[in-house]
């Protein structure tokens, strides 16, 4: 039996995972993807205090080492259930199932479709949600980045560094993204921001991208757009289905936990961008990280 199992190996659950093993804990790290989570899309982080910069696969990368280093255990599986036993839970996997005293949920979120048409069947022909992971394949050409928050200008500038033209549509006339990452975008060259326009259609030729055709809502007028690669980067949906009979969630599917990681039910807690909060930052998850395995420490010991 685990002391602590943690179900997600993003920012939240490695730094869970690292503080876990230091208080000496048994702990198993379940991961159903790859290992770092979200962080892996962003293409440089530089508002990591003590990194001027650093991208977000080297952060997982090192991250992941240190939460290895130290003992924490690697399982790479899908949670489909959770069911609470008389001393902790048994947490079923595709392949098997493992048991636990306390569960740390740092289920992280996904990316969010734009929900145009022909958006799935364009994915990988011109439709991408990773500029990081798939922004070489546009060298030279002129792509769209749809979205107004850290994510959309984090690529948006990424992509400027390799394509010959990026076009942000962004639906309203202000970015989400704090005010320094917008001046940046502002003023870069290959950058073009429509402000308060939005995607009405992809437009595609033999199966493959080939424009957008977006309207803006002042005007109410359309327009075309030649591109080769579209971007989307309008935000994220959270990873907690397979928890709901086991812990709270809110309408949007983040679970209810507060500031201390607690979650109303004993033994489980909620770290990272899965749980309702209202700041998601790697700094914050991270954070969230050493909370949650804390409280789960404090919790055995209470137990013991
Ligand atoms: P986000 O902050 O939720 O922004 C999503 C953007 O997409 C918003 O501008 C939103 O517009 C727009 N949008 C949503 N649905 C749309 C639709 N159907 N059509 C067009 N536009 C749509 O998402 P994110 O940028 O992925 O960031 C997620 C979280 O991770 C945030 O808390 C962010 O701060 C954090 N993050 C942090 C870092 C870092 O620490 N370096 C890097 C990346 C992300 P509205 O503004 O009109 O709602």
């Amino acid at each position: 039996m685990y002391d602590i199992i943690i179900v997600g190996a993003g920012p939240a659950g490695l730094t869970a995972a690292l503080y876990a093993a230091r208080a000496g804990k048994k702990v198993l790290v379940a991961e159903r993807d790859n290992v770092g989570g979200q962080i892996l899309y962003a293409p440089m982080v530089e508002n990591f205090p003590s990194r001027m910069s650093v991208s977000g696969e080297t952060f997982a990368e090192q991250l992941f080492a240190q939460a290895e280093a130290t003992g924490a255990e690697f399982l790479y599986d899908e949670v489909t259930g959770v069911t609470r036993t008389e001393d902790g839970f048994t947490v079923s996997f595709t392949d098997g199932s493992e048991t636990c005293r306390a569960l740390i949920l740092a289920t992280g979120v996904v990316h969010r479709k734009l929900g145009v048409a022909n958006e799935e069947e364009l994915i990988g022909s011109g439709v991408s949600y990773c500029a990081t992971c798939d922004g070489a394949f546009y060298k030279g050409g002129d792509v769209a980045v749809i979205g107004g928050g850290n994510t959309a200008l984090g690529d948006a500038l990424f992509l400027s560094g390799i394509c010959r033209k990026v076009t942000l549509i962004h639906r309203r006339n202000l970015f989400r993204a704090p005010h320094a990452l917008a001046q940046r975008v502002e003023n870069a060259e290959n950058i073009e921001v429509l402000y308060s326009h939005t995607v009405e259609q992809l437009l595609s030729r033999d199966g493959a991208v080939t424009g957008i055709l977006v309207r803006s809502s002042e005007s109410g007028e359309t327009r075309k757009i030649p591109v080769d690669g579209v971007f989307v980067a309008v935000g994220r949906i959270p990873n907690n289905e397979a928890f709901r009979p086991l812990v709270m969630l809110d309408g949007s599917g983040y679970i209810l936990s507060g500031e201390d990681a607690i979650t109303g039910v004993p033994g489980v807690f909620a770290a990272g961008d899965c749980r309702k909060k209202t700041v998601r930052q790697l700094t914050t998850a991270v954070s969230d990280g050493t909370v949650a395995a804390i409280a789960a420490c404090d919790y055995l010991a209470g137990l013991e």
